[in-house]
């Protein structure tokens, strides 16, 4: 019960990146830097391991940023003259590659880290793929030519991907679809199509993250503009309870969205965001069982996996490793305080069930 996890990325050891930064150059070369990474993987999985995680991630240590760390293994896309370009809506400017060709995998994309991440933990390993809308999102297209033909083709390719991490031994595979937040009518009209075709023939557990973004400055202006209450996920829920991923990743902790709308996932696990990474108050183990609590309202107990809003990468590392524990021992008090609940009421069940079926015995038969 409340089995903890994290949306994704961790913060990059300041010996293999620039700390607190998105898109940090790399500080290494070759095989340097080959080491570097995977000596980083394994620093996150003991991190995790001690702050009590269940469903550990890589910490998404071997990739630059989220969405580029998959595209810079696909052919057809020039990386050598990026554009500006207004992302999210316009929300902020990035420089992005340019689709200028048909897209096809070059080969593996995350299995070094992968392999090195399932060898050196027994928890079960979560693994996150950018979902296919937000990388139409972050990178110009010249070729394609049409949003849903491209994220149909990049959909194709993260099927490939996803189908060779299962492979490899991950157990869930996570999409991050922040861009659902943001064009909620098209989520209803291709995003979840796309999605579906990303996650084709997978039979490891299945979920997508989606969320306000990192705790950058362009987010935290965005959000200001939001209003008292967020209720982009009212709009998508509802499609998102019909789809067919299993679990839902959403942002709760100090987010103005209406934790009622959890309610609207009815029949999907909820990763509900318990921990805030948008600024560095490390929450106590009360504030994330009260979260927890909170959510209980609306989701079934057995159906809530306490996690964190957003990816961390732009954090301090230490304040991210506190947070961490605090998730852990947040979702201890939680089972401590309901586990006992459930249990009664599981025993109860089985007492029940018990005297029936004496009574069913005692029954003399007929006939
Ligand atoms: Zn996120």
């Amino acid at each position: 019960m409340f089995e903890t996890t994290v949306a994704g990325s961790l913060p990059k050891p300041a010996w293999l990146a620039e700390p607190n930064k998105l898109w940090a150059p790399w500080k290494l070369e070759g095989e340097a830097l080959a080491d570097a990474k995977r000596d980083a993987t394994l620093l996150w999985l003991k991190v995790q391991e001690d702050a009590g995680i269940d469903i550990v991630s890589d910490g998404e240590q071997s990739r630059q940023h989220f969405v580029h760390g998959f595209l810079e293994r696909v052919d057809g896309i020039d990386f050598a003259h990026k554009v500006e370009m207004g992302i999210r809506a316009d929300r902020y400017k990035a420089m992005v590659p340019q689709v200028v060709g048909p897209l096809r995998l070059k080969g593996r994309v995350h299995q070094t880290e992968a392999r090195i991440a399932r060898a050196h933990t027994r928890k079960k390993l979560k693994f996150t793929l950018p979902g296919p809308m937000t990388i139409v999102d972050t990178i110009a297209d010249r070729h394609y030519g049409d949003k849903v033909k491209l994220a149909k083709a990049f959909a194709e390719l993260l099927n490939t991907e996803a189908r060779a991490l299962e492979k490899d031994g991950v157990d869930t595979i996570q999409f991050d679809e922040p861009a659902f937040n943001v064009y909620m009518r098209e989520v209803t009209e291709w995003g979840i199509d796309a999605l579906h075709r990303a996650a084709a023939g997978l039979s490891c557990t299945t979920a997508v993250h989606i969320c306000y973004g990192y705790g950058i400055q362009a987010n935290l202006d965005w959000k200001a503009t939001l209003g008292g209450e967020w209720r982009q996920y009212e709009e998508i829920f509802p499609a998102l309870a019909r789809s067919k991923i299993k679990q839902v990743s959403v942002e709760c902790k100090n987010a103005r969205v209406p934790m009622s709308l959890l309610k609207l996932l009815s029949g999907k696990d909820v990763l509900v965001g318990v921990i805030d990474v948008a600024n560095d108050h490390v929450e106590t183990p009360e504030e994330v069982a009260a979260t927890i609590t909170e959510a209980m309202k609306y989701v079934a107990q057995e159906k809530i996996f306490p996690c964190t809003n957003c990816g961390m990468a732009p954090m301090r590392r230490e304040i991210a490793a506190a947070k961490l524990a605090a998730l852990g021992r947040g979702a201890v008090l939680a089972r401590q305080k309901f586990g006992k609940a459930a249990k009664a009421t599981a025993k109860r069940g089985a007492k029940k069930s018990a005297k029936k079926s004496k009574r069913t015995k005692k029954k003399p038969r007929r006939g």
